[in-house]
C-alpha cells in the first residue's frame, strides 16, 4: 500500500501526519520524505542515517574539436539550455533537463553524456520505520529527478511525505499512489488550496481523504466542501495544548499520547481495508 500525504500549502501539518502515521502503523513501513527542497521529517523521526547515495543527471558534454557549428542542437533544445557562438557551444547547466535530445541529434557526435550530481538520497532507520529522504544540492532547480529516484525506494507499505502545493514535484511524488491523505486546515486559504489539490488528484486518478488539522479553529467551509464533493474526512486533529507541547519538543505526538497512537493506528487499518484500489 502506497499512501501519499500531501497538502495544498505548507505549514498545515503534513509532515507531522506522515511521521505519526508511520510510527503508528503495525507493519514495518518505509517513510519517503519527498519534500526535497527542504526535507524535515527527519527532525521529528530522528532516524540513524546509514547510507548516502548521489543522484546524478545525464547532461551533455561538448567536444569542440568535432563541432561543425551546424546548430542542430540549438533547434532541438526545448529548454533554451544551449547557445552557439561560432563553433563554441555554451551549455547552461541549470536549465538543462537532461532530455538527451541534443546528444541524440548531433550529427558529429560532438555531444556525449556526462554526469552532474543534483542531489542525494539519505537512508536510515528509526525503530521499525525505514526512512529515506531526498535532498537537492544547493542551487539546483530540478526536484523531479530526485523524487523519481526516491520513489524507486518504495516498498510494500510506504508513506510518502510530499512537497506542498500542486506543482510538478508534487505530481511526481503522488502519481501511482494507492491513496492520498490531504492535510488541510479549516480556513478560506486551506479550502482554496484543498480544491486545487483535489482537482489534481482527480486528474491523476488517485483517491483521496482529508485530515483537518487545527480542526476547532476556523470555519465549517472545508467540511461542507468535502460533503459536497463526497470526499471522506478521515481525521480531525484539534488545536490541542498537549499536541503543541509535543511538537515544540520535536517529539511525534503518537509517542506521548496513547489515544492519538490509537487514532493513527485505526486510520492505517482503515486505509488498508478501504483505501486501496483493486
Ligand atoms: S539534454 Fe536536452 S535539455 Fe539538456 S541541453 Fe540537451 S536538449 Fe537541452
Ligand atoms: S549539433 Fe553538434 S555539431 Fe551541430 S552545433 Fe551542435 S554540437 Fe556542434
Amino acid at each position: 500500500m502506497i499512501v501519499a500525504v500531501a497538502s495544498g500549502k505548507g505549514g498545515v501539518g503534513k509532515t507531522t501526519v506522515a511521521v505519526n502515521l508511520a510510527l503508528a502503523a503495525e507493519e514495518e513501513v518505509i517513510l519517503l520524505d519527498s519534500d526535497v527542497e527542504e526535507p524535515n521529517a527527519h527532525l521529528l523521526l530522528r532516524p540513524e542515517i546509514e547510507k548516502e547515495t548521489p543522484v546524478p543527471l545525464l547532461v551533455p558534454v561538448f567536444h569542440r574539436e568535432r563541432c561543425t557549428g551546424c546548430g542542430k542542437c540549438i533547434e532541438v533544445c526545448a529548454y533554451h539550455a544551449l547557445a552557439l557562438i561560432g563553433r563554441e557551444l555554451l551549455i547552461f547547466d541549470k536549465m538543462c533537463h537532461a532530455c538527451g535530445g541534443c546528444i541524440y541529434f548531433c550529427p558529429e557526435k560532438a555531444l556525449t553524456e556526462g554526469e552532474r550530481v543534483i542531489g542525494i538520497l539519505q537512508e536510515g532507520r528509526a525503530g521499525k520505520v525505514r526512512f529515506v529522504q531526498g535532498r537537492m544540492s544547493v542551487g539546483e532547480a530540478l526536484a523531479v529527478p530526485v523524487i523519481k529516484k526516491l520513489r524507486e525506494k518504495q516498498g510494500a507499505h510506504t508513506i510518502i511525505d510530499c512537497p506542498p502545493g500542486t506543482s510538478c514535484p508534487v505530481i511526481q511524488a503522488v502519481k501511482g499512489a494507492d491513496f492520498c491523505l490531504v492535510v488541510t486546515e479549516p480556513t478560506p486559504f486551506g479550502q482554496h488550496d484543498l480544491r486545487l489539490l483535489i482537482e489534481m488528484l482527480r486528474v491523476l486518478k488517485v483517491p483521496a481523504g482529508v485530515i483537518i488539522n487545527r480542526a476547532d479553529l476556523g470555519d465549517e467551509e472545508v467540511e461542507e466542501y468535502c460533503r459536497q464533493e463526497g470526499i471522506p474526512v478521515l481525521l480531525k486533529i484539534p488545536f490541542d495544548l498537549e499536541i503543541a507541547r509535543s511538537f515544540a519538543a520535536g517529539v511525534p505526538f503518537v509517542a506521548r499520547l496513547p489515544r492519538w497512537r490509537q487514532a493513527f493506528s485505526d486510520l492505517w487499518q482503515r486505509l488498508k481495508r478501504k483505501g486501496v484500489r483493486a
